[in-house]
């Protein structure tokens, strides 16, 4: 394709996709990259759906939300026993599971056998979080931590790469390319909401970029997954976000999910309880339907 260079070092050029992110850029209009990740295939027809709550809260809640989400069809379960939480100051519910966590997540996989993708933090934790990951998440935080990334790609897992909220597609992709340029060419891409004055709602604490989809779907052949819980931070505008994400062509959703929204650990404004996410579930097969897709 040609690209029109007008701001250079801001806009993407065909000069950064040869020079600057060669591996993550697209050889030709129908690159795709496909894989497949704990039977899941990325990258093809199928759009696969990680679901979880925020927080890996206690054995009990992550179990019985991998039996929900399973058999409302998502592939993975999602939850973080290692958290970037915003303030410092912890309380007995406001509180990382981490060690535990990671060990409830493990729980969750035997009980059920489904796939599991779970943020790491710090290096130290990579090769606990490892032996139970079928996917890292790179948290949004943590996008332009370049040695953290480098440490990641280098265990050969496949990583999720959030979008940091304040960056561009391009600094998106030159974090992929220190995944890639390790070997590792099972990456994803997470678009989970920019930093922007909002005139619509003050509390809306990011803004969706959808069009960042098709913007990144252009240049690379990377499976750019959307996560509308956290770009929302709002239950009611998850579902009309999600079927968008659908019908603008994500790769993968990402949606928070909790037997009991109100008394999430963490974000109870955004989770979907078991019904809601039933229902989501429902119509986006209905949306990947109407666009050649299936959920
Ligand atoms: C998350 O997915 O739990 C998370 C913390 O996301 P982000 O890094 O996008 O804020
Ligand atoms: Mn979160």
């Amino acid at each position: 394709m040609e690209i029109e260079n007008k701001f250079p070092g801001k806009d993407i050029s065909e000069d950064d996709l040869k020079t600057k992110f060669p591996l993550a850029a697209k050889k030709d209009p129908e690159h795709r990259s496909r894989f497949t990740i704990a039977g899941a295939e990325f990258g093809g027809d199928l759009v696969p759906v990680f679901a979880g709550p925020n927080m890996v809260e206690s054995e009990s809640l992550i179990v019985e939300t991998a039996k929900a989400i399973q058999a409302s069809g998502a592939q993975f379960l999602r939850g973080g026993a290692f958290k970037p939480l915003t303030f410092p100051y912890r309380s007995s519910k406001y509180n990382e599971t981490r060690e535990a966590g990671i060990e409830w997540l493990k729980k969750a996989k035997e009980a059920t056998g489904i796939g599991i993708i779970t943020e790491v933090m710090e290096e130290k934790f990579i090769p606990l979080v490892a032996e139970v990951a079928d996917i890292l998440q790179i948290g949004a935080r943590n996008m332009q931590n370049y040695p953290f990334i480098t440490a990641c790609a280098k265990t050969g897992k496949p990583l999720m790469i959030k979008r940091h909220f304040g960056c561009s597609l391009r600094d998106w992709l030159g974090a992929a390319e220190y995944a890639m340029v390790e070997g590792n060419e099972k990456i994803i891409l997470c678009e989970r909401g920019v930093s922007a004055p909002h005139t619509h709602r003050g509390s809306s604490r990011f803004l969706l970029d959808l069009q960042v989809v098709p913007a990144a779907q252009e240049v690379t052949h990377l499976p750019v997954v959307v996560d509308p819980s956290h770009a929302t931070f709002w239950a009611p505008w998850v579902k009309p976000m999600a079927l968008a994400s659908v019908a603008g062509g994500a790769d993968g959703i990402m949606i928070e999910v909790h037997p009991d929204p109100k008394n999430s650990a963490v974000d109870p404004l955004q989770p979907l309880n078991f019904a809601e996410f039933e229902d989501l579930m429902q119509s986006m097969r209905k949306v990947a339907d109407a666009v050649g897709r299936q959920v």
